[in-house]
């Protein structure tokens, strides 16, 4: 049984972790103690005849009785391993060995004999008794731990090792009782065979499909990697088809031929995820270099028409806290990783995804706390001389009390989708203010609300903004939606259907950041938008060069010849808003009358002008 287990052990190729070296310990352990316990029964029956040594014999038995401690010890180790974490158990860990030890030296001191009758062979005496002893101590210890360690492994694992035990118990038992059957060697090696075939069947962290470890399987590595404080280098790679359809059969092609590639000398653990991500850890950084090279040159020239290979190396892989964050780091370079061929992650990633991480927890904070907060930018009717509508735009206040301010996290939640939740806050507010009917007490027509793309929902179309406005009786004509320019076709049909549905309903469109490569003339002709709203760099292009200054004269004119009023961003100066107003911008907005206010200190501005 044994040969047959250490057949398949060496045979098969596994992740090099601690529970695997345990694992290995406790079977050669238990190959070492069969061996001896025939040994020693080929030199009881000899020394009986007279052919053999009984000092030798004896001290034979005693090594035997010694290996029994150490494999009753070497499964505890690797239970501990299983339930017991790394730095809670290194005192105990010592005060284990000692007692080992401590059991090895009683067995050589203790005086031994053996019997041997017929076909009936053992040993007995003190020595006997203090194995029995301490293997005994091992094995209720590691009993104890599977019952305790309740939260630290599977049910199914902790049976199996419960089961193993339970076997060597059973065994010993019945030896001490009938010495005569020697039934403690047979158990062990059933024990071992029960492990392997339950805990430490490495094809059970293997791909069906790939060949290579799954995802699961490297997080459980990753784990044993920080935890024992190893450095690795890492290649992640992601397979993109050229022809935009998605072609699992090629694929995956792709995926086992970088797998044997990287496969090759064993240099490196290959793991995959879904069917066109997979990840290569390495011990060095060398070996990693060396096979990103290896992949570079060697990817044949067919499939390389077929598809585009995206890598980030990572050859550091301390740069990670622990097996949590390289993972996290996987999700959070993915859509980053589709604009490179290769990208290299270093500190400065690292610490980019931190501060993202930060942020993300940041607008959680915020919104669970009710501390999002809507300001308003007042904007000037040049016709009417009066402030008659204002901007809405969020800010959110951090753990610390401080303005967070929109630039710094609209891109966050926007990537993150947190954008939904906080644009309904941010819309609820809005309908809150207006339904208090301050806003056109204080000559406010409308208020403009920014929409980020991803806020247009495919599904249901707008249905935020009509419960908010049901639920907060808001007229449709105080509102007018802000969107941007978006270059992926699917998403303008979705953005197109949302606006139908709103503009049925009375609620008119601004297109926002004209003029920054956002927006362009496209958009305002195949889009339903009713005023055009120059963006901050667009308008200071007119204060720049000759050429500059012709542009945005022409598109103006060609905005007020299509009927639609300019707003005009970014104005902070009286020269600026002169120029604008010759422009024809029938709207001003910009620090040159406010910046945006708190609700309380823009109905003050209001009241005031
Ligand atoms: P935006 O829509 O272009 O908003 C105008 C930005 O220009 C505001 O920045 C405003 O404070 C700033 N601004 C106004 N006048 C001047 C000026 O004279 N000079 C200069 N230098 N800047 C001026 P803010 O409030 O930091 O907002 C930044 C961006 O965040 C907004 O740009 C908008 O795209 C986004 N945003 C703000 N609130 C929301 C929101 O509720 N939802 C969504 N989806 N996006 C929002
Ligand atoms: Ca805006
Ligand atoms: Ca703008």
């Amino acid at each position: 049984m044994l040969l047959v287990l250490a057949g398949l052990v060496a045979r098969e190729k596994s992740l090099d972790i601690s529970s695997r070296r345990s694992f290995k310990n406790a079977m050669y352990a238990c190959i070492a103690c069969v061996l001896m316990d025939i040994a020693s029964v080929i030199c009881i029956v000899n020394a009986s005849g007279g052919n053999f040594s009984i000092g030798l014999t004896l001290a034979i038995c005693k090594i035997y009785l010694a290996l029994l401690v150490y494999q009753s010890y070497a499964g505890f180790l690797y239970a501990a391993n299983e339930f017991l974490s790394k730095d809670s158990s290194r005192g105990a860990r010592r005060a284990y060995i000692a007692f080992a030890m401590a059991g090895c030296i009683g067995i050589m001191i203790a005086p031994i004999e053996y019997y041997n009758k017929g076909r009936i062979v053992y040993t007995y005496g003190p020595s006997t008794l203090v194995t029995y002893a301490v293997a005994t101590v091992f094995i209720l210890l590691t009993i104890r731990m599977a019952f305790r360690g309740k939260d630290s492994t599977s049910r199914r694992r902790r049976r199996c090792i419960l089961l193993w035990q339970g076997c060597w118990i059973l065994a010993a038992i019945v030896q001490f009782l009938n010495p005569e059957l020697l039934l403690v060697g047979f158990a062990a090696a059933f024990g071992m065979l029960l492990v392997y075939a339950e805990l430490e069947n490495p094809h059970e962290g293997v791909d069906r499909i790939t060949g290579m470890f799954t995802s699961n399987a490297m997080s459980v590595y990753l784990d044993d990697l920080y935890e024992n404080k190893k450095n690795f280098s890492a290649i992640h790679i992601r397979i993109e088809c050229r022809n935009n359809d998605v072609d699992y059969m090629l694929e995956r092609r792709v995926m086992r031929r970088i797998g044997e590639l990287m496969d090759k000398d064993r240099k490196s653990f290959v793991f995959s995820f879904a069917d066109n991500e997979l990840t290569a850890i390495f011990e060095t950084e060398d070996k990693m270099r060396e096979c990103y090279r290896l992949l570079t040159e060697s990817m044949d020239d067919s499939l390389d028409l077929q598809v585009r290979l995206h890598c980030c190396l990572i050859p550091d892989g301390r740069v990670f806290m622990s097996a949590d964050e390289f993972a996290q780091f996987q999700n959070y370079i993915d859509d980053m990783i589709l604009a490179a061929d290769c990208i290299e992650a270093g500190p400065d990633e690292v610490g980019a995804m931190r501060a993202h991480m930060q942020m993300l927890d940041t607008i959680t904070w915020a919104l669970t706390n009710r501390r999002v907060e809507v300001f308003y930018q007042p904007i000037y009717n040049v016709e009417q001389q009066k402030f008659t509508s204002a901007e809405a735009l969020v800010r959110i206040y951090g753990h610390d009390g401080n303005l967070v301010m929109p630039g710094s996290f609209i891109p966050v939640a926007e990537t993150s989708g947190l954008i939904i939740p906080l644009g309904i806050e941010v819309f609820r507010q809005v309908c809150e203010f207006l339904a208090s009917g301050v806003p056109q007490q204080l000559g406010i027509e409308y208020i403009e609300v920014n929409l980020s793309m991803a806020q247009f929902d495919k599904d249901n179309p707008a249905s935020f903004i009509q419960k908010a406005m049901r639920k907060y009786k808001v007229d449709p004509s105080w509102i007018n939606l802000e969107i941007t320019e978006t270059a992926d076709a699917n998403t303008r049909q979705v953005v197109l259907r949302n606006m139908d549905i709103l503009r049925q309903q009375g609620i008119s469109f601004s297109l926002d950041d004209f003029g920054t490569g956002r927006s362009n003339l496209d958009y305002i002709v195949n889009m339903p938008v009713q005023i055009i709203k120059f963006d901050y760099q667009f308008t200071h292009w007119y204060f720049g060069d000759d050429k500059s200054r012709k542009v945005v004269e022409g598109i103006s004119s060609i905005i007020r010849n299509m009927g639609l009023p300019i707003v005009a961003e970014g104005v902070e100066n009286e020269e600026q808003l002169e120029a604008m107003i010759k422009l024809g911008a029938s709207y001003i907005q910009g620090f040159y009358f406010s910046k945006p206010l708190s609700k309380e200190m823009f109905v003050e501005f209001m009241t005031k002008h």
